[in-house]
């Protein structure tokens, strides 16, 4: 066999994954929060597992008053069942001019049939007579770890911005395209992963659960 041969074997090979290999599971089955939360934590060595990777995974009523309480019911509730290290995460975005509104309810703002599109033209449609100025908001996010026997940590994040008088650019989920960044002049629909994880919400609430993360693994492989 050619040395040619030998080397596209062994590439076409897949790597196999170590059985010591660090796991959380992740309480969403929302595929682009996971992808932030994968590129976030980076360099941490653990594999990010969702709920599409737990068969008959329990449904969680997410009816808590706050952000860091669904985040901890999240987490606890799925850590149960799993028996394993979990992070639920809970987010959302918080408009002044609407009294913090959609808040807790940002994923199902605009009711049944709800979908990122519908959100966003609900929220222009409800500022339509607000100025560019008054028209401050908040992403909030709430993280919370939790194993089998309960509730470890929860940590948050907050990012401050403005929701723009229309919707631009691609990158990102849900209220990106109208949430700008006023030192960008740019949605975080149109900056796009490399910025958004350096300024998110998610991104500061993720730092501070990383230490605890560690020690958590460092407890129980010491
Ligand atoms: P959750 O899955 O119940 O936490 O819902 C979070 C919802 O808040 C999402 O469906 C979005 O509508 C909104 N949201 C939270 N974080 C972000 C973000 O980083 N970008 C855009 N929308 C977000």
């Amino acid at each position: 066999m050619s040395n040619l041969r030998r080397r596209r074997i062994r590439l076409r090979r897949k790597k196999p994954v170590s059985r010591n290999m660090r796991e959380i599971i992740v309480a969403t089955r929302n595929q682009k929060k996971l992808e932030e939360i994968r590129e976030i934590m980076r360099g941490l060595k653990i594999k990010f597992l969702s709920l599409e990777d737990v068969s008959d995974a329990p449904y969680v009523n997410e009816d808590g008053k706050s952000f860091p309480e669904n985040a901890a019911k999240k987490a606890v509730k799925i850590a149960r069942f799993t028996k394993k290290l979990t992070l639920g995460e809970d987010s959302g975005l918080c408009i002044d001019a609407l009294m913090g509104a959609p808040g807790i309810y940002s994923s199902r703002f605009s009711g049944q049939g709800k979908s990122d599109e519908k959100n966003n033209q609900k929220v222009l449609r409800l500022l339509k007579k607000v100025p560019l100025r008054k028209r401050s908001a908040r992403y909030v996010c709430a993280v919370a770890l939790a194993d089998k026997n309960g509730l470890i940590g929860v940590v948050g994040g907050v990012c401050g911005g403005l929701i723009a008088l229309k919707m631009k650019g691609t990158h990102g989920f849900g209220y990106d395209p109208l949430f700008l960044m006023p030192q960008y002049k740019k949605t975080f629909g149109q900056l796009g992963p490399l910025i958004k994880h350096k300024l998110s919400h998610r991104y500061k609430a993720l730092k501070k659960i990383r230490p605890i993360v560690r020690k958590y693994f460092q407890s129980q492989n010491p």
